[in-house]
């Protein structure tokens, strides 16, 4: 099955989405939950989403190179194009079970990428906006989501550090890209009794942090420890 992009720049770009899901990647599935589970992970629901959401497929097919592909279910971020990558599923599970998503609540996601951890929050229950800053990934995850069969969530192409104020506020945040600090307007976003969740760092390794909205100007904060992110863009153009 071939998708057609409309590139920004005009070319016409194809690539193929392989629509299979085997026995094969369905039980790599499962090994990597039981992978998730050793490491910590709980949430059942958090589980449960892993354990369905065909992790292969995210992967631009035409470029990815096999080996790649036969990565697709161990506990690693790969690359996915444009410079960027698909989180590794434990931070993926991390970040999603520290957020508690209840059925329903709104969550904002900053650097959707190739769409993977959107899904997880779709399969958690959330209704999901999500922005991203590279056109060329906005452009294919937006096709490719729904293409899936995930078509709930907000796909918006913008400027993570302004968040969306059009849609605040919103129940959680998660942000999924190392930032240098932590930018006002998520938090001026984030409802009273919010929780967001962003690695902050500026170097190769960040800082999780989980914060609580106590009111309008407090904060409660924890540093759940280190973690790897690609850097939260500041002052770049998309493209
Ligand atoms: N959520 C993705 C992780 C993608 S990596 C997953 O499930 O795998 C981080 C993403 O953040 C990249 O796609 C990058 O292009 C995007 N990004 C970087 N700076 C951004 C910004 N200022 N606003 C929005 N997205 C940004």
């Amino acid at each position: 099955m071939q998708v057609n992009c409309n590139f920004t720049n005009k070319s016409k770009v194809f690539y193929t989405v392989s629509k299979e899901d085997e026995y094969l990647f369905q039980g790599k599935r499962k090994r990597l939950v039981e992978i998730l589970k050793t490491k910590g992970i709980k949430d059942p629901r958090v589980l449960a989403a892993i354990e369905k959401i065909p992790r292969h497929l995210f992967f631009d097919t035409s470029t990815a190179r096999p080996a790649l592909l036969d990565h697709a279910y161990s506990d690693k971020a790969l690359p996915i194009g444009a410079g960027q990558t698909i989180s590794q599923p434990y931070t993926v599970a991390f970040q999603t079970e520290k957020l508690d998503i209840k059925q329903g609540e709104k969550v904002l996601e900053i650097g959707t990428g190739c769409g993977y951890q959107t899904a997880v929050l779709l399969e958690a229950g959330a209704k999901v906006y999500s922005i991203e800053r590279q056109k060329t990934l906005f452009d294919r995850t937006k096709l490719f989501l729904p293409y899936i069969g995930y078509n709930g969530a907000k796909l918006i192409y913008g400027d993570g550090y302004k968040g969306l104020p059009q849609f605040a506020p919103f129940d959680k945040v998660i942000v999924t890209a190392g930032a240098p600090y932590i930018p006002n307007d998520l938090l001026a976003q984030l409802k009273i009794g919010g929780l967001m969740i962003i690695p902050i760092g500026e170097g190769d390794v960040q800082e999780m942090v989980l914060l609580k909205k106590v009111s309008e100007t407090n904060f409660d904060k924890k540093t759940l420890g280190s973690f790897r992110f690609v850097p939260l863009l500041q002052n770049k153009s998309g493209g």
